[in-house]
């Protein structure tokens, strides 16, 4: 089996974001097969959609997994719900959400997964700290992260710093 880079995408706004988003960290570099590489620093972020819900804090890790695409994506969701993850609406808030944004310099498209994450090139949450983590980050069309980050209303987001 062979080693791939995965990217993650972590955010929660309920039960003590900042340490539900830290704990996620430490529990992504416990999954099969898999070791974190690298963490950005946190984030906090106003969320999308409803405004009257608390603050987002987001977070970018790294991944070397041996596992698949779909293999992680379980474990993600497995994580989820250990974070008993709650989620009333759509843009509501959550306790935990993990989202698969890069896959090596792989497109997939099935009913369970995309990649890279639709989402991802609208969210100066995601792709500020991903520019951070890796400045020289390219997505599978050869667009550079970096620029793309520069790009993006990031009015509404700060670094915060560690719970410990
Ligand atoms: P969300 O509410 O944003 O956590 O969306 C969860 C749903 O999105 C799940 O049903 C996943 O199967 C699906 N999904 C599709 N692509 C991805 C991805 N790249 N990362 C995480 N979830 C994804």
């Amino acid at each position: 089996m062979s080693r791939h880079h995965a990217w993650i995408g972590l955010g929660s706004n309920l039960d003590e974001p900042r340490l539900q988003v830290e704990r996620a960290l430490e529990a992504l570099d416990r999954l099969p097969l898999t070791r974190r590489a690298a963490a950005s620093r946190l984030y906090a972020s106003r969320p999308v959609g409803p405004r009257d819900q608390p603050d987002f804090i987001n977070a970018v890790a790294c991944l070397e997994t041996r596992l698949s695409p779909l293999a992680l994506l379980d474990q993600l969701q497995a994580l989820e719900q250990r974070h008993r993850r709650v989620r009333r609406h759509r843009w509501g808030p959550r306790t935990l959400d993990l989202d698969l944004l890069l896959f090596d310099d792989r497109r997939l498209a099935s009913p369970r997964l995309t990649v890279p994450h639709p989402e991802m090139e609208q969210r100066a949450f995601v792709l500020v700290p991903l520019a951070e983590l890796a400045p020289t980050l390219q997505l599978p069309d050869g667009r550079r992260v970096i620029e793309l980050a520069r790009e993006l209303d990031d009015s509404g987001l700060r670094p915060v710093l560690p719970t410990a």
